[in-house]
């Protein structure tokens, strides 16, 4: 927290974004907690306990696809496997219509993951921050009509898009406002799509940065700490992304932590970026140290910086790797 107003705490705080990957930990198949809050929670606060970082993702899987599911969309789910779309509820664009907003309380599994915020945050206090992944609207959208169908209709059918982004950008709130009365302190906006490496600057100013604005706006206004998860490259949209908002930026290995520190260092926090197959899933302990000690050196000068992952940290990666973030903090972090 003295992180996200950005100030020096008494060591750079680590907080990996790691999720499902804590099953492995104990020898358990992630997907034995996708339909059971209490070993959803069980496991998410074993990862925390065993590996000692600073706050506790909370939730399974992908928010976009809960959502999408919750919204109509037909999942499949395979035993330790990440569960992937299978049916698209928006098939074209007069299905868009039949959209209807979530009710967090009772659509799909998005109950079992409030009843989970709230399972971890009775077993692990009230002083470590549960961070919890609500989809960005655009990518929301990708999963109703099928992230390609969505890329093409941004150029053929724009309408198409932002008819969907309504009630796309209406559940996102309705669950963000939700997951923070279930007690999650920092609320993410996982919006992949909108990366520049996906679509460009221009394009995310018209479709993704108004519905995010509108979003982080909304997590304010209910008392969350908002923060913003783009995938991949993102240095062209950094100044937008820190004028939508957010408190806290999740930054992608791709992008360079002392560009961004220099950037936008003194108005948002930065949350990053050790690459998560490179180095947390295939590296050891030393690499995971030496590129954290890196991260740190970058982006941790007068505080305002996470050290985390990139991204989502892979199904396998080892925990020893994730203890070695934390190690690396304590050795190289103090300030
Ligand atoms: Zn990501």
């Amino acid at each position: 927290m003295t992180a996200v107003q950005l100030r020096e705490a008494d060591r750079v705080p680590v907080a990996p974004q790691i999720t499902y990957t804590t099953a492995h930990f104990v020898g358990v198949k992630f997907s034995d907690g996708l339909k059971d809050p209490q070993t959803m929670a069980r496991l998410l606060v074993a990862g925390f306990r065993l590996a000692g970082y600073d706050g506790v993702y909370v939730g399974w899987e992908s928010s976009f696809d809960l959502v999408a599911e919750a919204m109509g969309c037909k999942l499949e789910i395979k035993p330790d496997e990440i569960p992937v779309v299978r049916e698209r509820v928006v098939k074209n664009k007069k299905d868009v219509k039949m959209l209807r907003v979530v009710d967090p309380e009772s659509s799909g599994r998005i109950p079992i993951h409030l009843k989970a915020i709230q399972l971890a945050r009775e077993q692990i206090g009230t002083s470590v921050p549960i961070f919890r992944y609500v989809p960005g609207p655009l990518t929301l959208v990708g999963a109703l009509i099928g992230p390609e169908k969505m890329l093409m209709n941004l150029i053929k059918d724009p309408s198409f898009i932002r008819q969907a982004l309504e009630p796309a950008t209406e559940s996102a709130i309705k669950f963000a406002a939700a997951a923070v009365k279930y007690g999650s302190d920092i609320v993410v906006v996982a919006d992949p799509i909108a990366s520049t490496t996906v679509i460009s600057p221009r394009m995310f100013n018209e479709f993704a940065y108004p519905a995010l604005c509108q979003l982080i706006e909304r997590i304010s206004e209910v008392g969350g700490i908002p923060s913003l998860h783009i995938c991949g490259k993102t240095e062209p949209i950094l100044e937008e992304m820190t004028r939508t908002g957010a408190k806290i930026l999740e930054l992608d290995h791709s992008v360079d932590l002392a560009v961004a520190k220099a950037k936008i260092g003194t108005r948002v926090c930065i949350q990053g970026n050790l690459n998560p197959a490179g180095v947390l899933l295939t590296g050891d302990p030393q690499d995971v140290e030496a590129e954290s000690r890196i991260c740190i050196e970058k982006a941790s000068k007068d505080g305002g910086f996470i050290l985390s992952s990139g991204c989502e940290v892979p199904l396998d990666a080892p925990l020893q790797n994730i203890k070695a973030i934390v190690s690396a903090a304590e050795r190289f972090g103090v300030y």
